[in-house]
């Protein structure tokens, strides 16, 4: 029997747009990390207005809302881990507006990332942030994490590139933010909020023109740790490529099987270059970058013939998580920061770890910006297995502090790390981010069990929040 609740969402906006089924909520339960929850409801609007008569509707009903891209995060983020309201952007993914000469756009936060590129190809713009599931995730949810992506090295990140933002707030109201809003930089903390402070309707996106060449190399290396010298020693000398991506020889061997992109899969490590600029600039800099990676012990270099080249290379890094299901019945994916000359010693320290733990590990990462992302390889069948992964996934984080990095390069932190986030801030630090959620939201109901830890920590934040 439906709930009132369930009642009130389809008497509102009708079966079209509100579900209640159990069916159909199994769908909005999990995202691409392992948790699962149970929505009490879910609705797939297709404008503003039906997305705040839904959360007015869930205030009045004492229910949380969960705002839910394309469910690709991977730290539970969209997941209703304790019932509520998921509200699906699935519907509203349009290209609203596209500004080719002050080179903007707006879209609506179902759009796909690629799909925006894609579309506005033609005009000579692109879209920066990529991250490696632009196939798949949402504009909305890439604003919600703060997505990066290979080519956020030199572009930056998601946060860099959005104008603006229509958003609903936890009392149902519309608010907009702009580029020329003065005060506060409202549009700065709404990104990467995790869908704690406000749920994103429409997005002012900054495009790019597209680069007069483009050039993406590969080269082999021994091991891992020379590939990253490498990285450190290119940036150190005043480069920057857009892309500077390293793959270890579990992965590369995994991603040649699946895809076959010309990656060396005898390598001990391969590093992915591209440049891109300036028709003139191209060949110093191949020639700058081609020196250094052989200084620091490349086996091969080779550069990609043609675009077509050049697209598969990337489709195939970029589908490296997918091709790792040849190999494995489960993998976790962690996520975190080290300064970039810590390189190299992070990279033994997660070998000895998976040693440690006797965990296939494999690696695959942004290493311009010093965001590893060592992918354990486990059975979820096995108790012993499944312990090993989230110890040896703490050792990991604990060893990247310890070398004065952080607990997440750019998934966010979501259900899954809000107990490591006091870890690397205080509590009187905490304590004022909980302020700021509870200026936007002060009953908590937006995504809650969210970024935020809980038990002891969370009850110290409380009081001083209080205080
Ligand atoms: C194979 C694979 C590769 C990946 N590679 C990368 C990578 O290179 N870089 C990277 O950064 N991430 C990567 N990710 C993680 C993931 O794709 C990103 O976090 C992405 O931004 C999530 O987008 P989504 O549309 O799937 O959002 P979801 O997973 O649905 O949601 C993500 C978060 O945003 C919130 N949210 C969603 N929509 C809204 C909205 N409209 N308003 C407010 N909050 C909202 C959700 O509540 C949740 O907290 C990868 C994931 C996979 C599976």
């Amino acid at each position: 029997m439906a709930s009132t609740f369930q009642r009130r969402l389809i008497d509102a906006l009708g079966t079209d747009v509100a579900r209640i089924e159990p069916a159909d909520l199994a769908a909005y339960g999990y995202d691409a990390y392992k948790e699962d929850g149970n929505a009490s409801a879910a609705i797939v609007p297709r404008d503003v207005r039906e997305v705040a008569t839904a959360v007015r509707i869930a205030r009045e009903c004492d229910e949380p809302v969960i705002p839910r891209g394309a469910g690709t995060g991977l730290c539970g983020g969209a997941v209703p881990v304790k019932g509520g309201l998921v509200i699906s952007f699935a519907r509203m993914n349009r290209l609203l507006a596209l500004d080719v000469r002050n080179r903007r756009a707006r879209v609506q936060p179902g759009l796909i990332n690629l799909e925006l590129s894609s579309a506005i190809a033609r005009y000579g713009v692109f879209y920066a942030p990529d991250p490696s599931s632009q196939k798949i995730s949402t504009i909305g949810g890439n604003v919600g994490t703060n997505a990066g992506g290979p080519h956020c090295l030199s572009y930056g990140t998601t946060t860099n590139h959005v104008l603006g933002l229509q958003y609903v707030d936890a009392a149902g109201r519309i608010h907009t933010t702009a580029l020329d809003d003065v005060g506060y930089d409202v549009t700065g903390l709404l990104v990467g909020s995790e869908g704690t402070l406000g749920l994103i309707t429409e997005i002012e996106v900054r495009l790019m023109r597209l680069p007069e060449a483009v050039r993406v190399y590969v080269a082999a290396f021994a091991d891992v740790e020379s590939a990253s010298e490498a990285v450190s020693a290119i940036i150190g000398a005043g480069i920057v490529p857009v892309a500077l991506e390293i793959m270890d020889k579990l992965i590369t061997q995994a991603v040649e099987a699946h895809y076959h992109a010309g990656f060396p899969a005898d390598a001990g490590a391969v590093l992915l270059v591209e440049t891109a600029g300036p028709l003139d600039d191209m060949d110093d800099a191949e020639r700058i970058i081609a020196g250094i990676a052989r200084e620091h012990g490349a086996l091969s270099w080779r550069a990609a013939r043609d675009a077509a080249e050049r697209a598969a290379l990337w489709a195939a890094r970029k589908g490296a998580a997918g091709a790792i299901g040849r190999i494995a019945p489960n993998y976790y994916i962690q996520d975190a920061c080290v300064p970039r000359t810590k390189l190299p010693a992070v990279m033994k320290a997660v070998e000895g770890i998976a040693r440690h733990y006797q965990l296939p590990v494999g690696n695959v990462f942004h290493a311009g910006d010093g965001n590893l992302h060592p992918l354990m390889i486990f059975d979820r069948r096995e108790p012993r297995q499944v312990q090993a992964v989230i110890d040896a996934g703490n050792e990991i984080l604990q060893t990247c502090i310890d070398m004065g990095g952080t607990i997440s390069g750019e998934h966010g932190i979501g259900y899954e790390k809000r107990k490591t986030l006091s870890l690397v801030f205080s509590v009187a630090d905490l304590a004022a981010m909980a302020r700021v959620r509870d200026v936007f939201d002060p009953m908590r109901a937006l995504n809650p069990d969210k970024i935020f830890p809980t038990g002891a920590v969370c009850g110290e934040v409380k009081a001083s929040t209080a205080a």
